[in-house]
């Protein structure tokens, strides 16, 4: 199967591997995400080599958990993927995310990006994650308490307005593209502070913006990278008054 350009192997009906190997695989992902270049901090190089990231995969994909590639997650069927192994240092390396940030994430998917910037903020930080899907949100859910993620704050609802009750955030990541950076992430965004998200048409190449709120308030946005991320929805999503389609459904 093709998903978004990306060639995904087909579904296997039983895991075949141990966590022995899942353990070997994990070390090689972060010796070359490393050798890449897009692995550099300490405390993200331990994240990676920590949390497993089979255990956020369904069980028909889990034995693909380290291949450079996206897979599918429980959903809608087609707009929910774990995101691929080097867009976590792409989009947490750019952020400067560090320990003590209050850290918001729209699209838990399946709860790895989360897992992974709880391993960084640590007990002084704070992590805050929305997801739309419910489905996708329940899976995430699970994934979270499994692993003893018992702290990360879970909310079910439209992220492309935030999450007021826990604002003002040091770090924000939106994990699926935008038709621009919704408002409200920037109102909820500390100054100083960082936002990093793609945007751009859904099932087309997009622009990861790194958004940087500065102390004065003034808005500095650069492009980090050119990016393949499934649709943002709600309010200030795809489907809402600024991105004018009726459904996130390919042009
Ligand atoms: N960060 C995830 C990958 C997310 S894929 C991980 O580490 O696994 C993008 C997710 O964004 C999908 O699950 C999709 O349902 C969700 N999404 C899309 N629009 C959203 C919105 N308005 N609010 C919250 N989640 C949204």
């Amino acid at each position: 199967m093709t998903y978004l350009g990306w060639i995904i192997p087909p579904p296997s009906d039983r895991v075949t591997k141990t966590s022995d190997e899942f353990a070997r695989e994990r070390r090689g992902m972060v010796r070359r995400l490393i050798e890449q270049g897009f692995l550099r901090s300490r405390e993200l190089i331990e994240a990676m080599g920590k949390v497993p990231r089979e255990e956020f995969i369904p069980p028909e994909y889990r034995d693909y958990a380290y291949r450079e590639i996206p897979l599918p997650l429980p959903g809608d069927g087609r707009n929910q993927t774990i995101s691929c192994p080097h867009s976590y240092p792409l989009f947490y390396e750019a952020l400067g995310l560090a320990r003590g940030d209050r850290f918001l994430e729209i699209g838990t998917g399946s709860g790895y990006g989360a897992a992974l910037a709880r391993e960084i903020v640590g007990d002084e930080g704070r992590v805050v994650t929305v997801e739309v899907n419910r489905e996708t949100y329940s899976f995430a859910v699970e994934n979270l308490r499994r692993l003893g993620y018992d702290d990360v704050v879970t909310v079910l609802g439209d992220g492309s307005k935030g999450y007021p009750p826990e604002a003002p955030y040091d770090r924000i990541c939106i994990t699926a593209s935008c038709p621009e950076i919704p408002p409200p992430l920037i109102d909820q965004l500390r100054a100083p502070g960082r936002l990093i998200g793609p945007v751009g048409p859904p099932y087309r190449p997009q622009s990861l913006l790194l958004v940087e709120k500065k102390a004065d308030l003034k808005v500095e946005v650069r492009v980090v990278d050119e990016v393949l991320y499934v649709p943002l929805v709600g309010e200030y999503g795809w489907d809402g008054p600024l991105g004018g389609l009726s459904a996130a459904e390919p042009p």
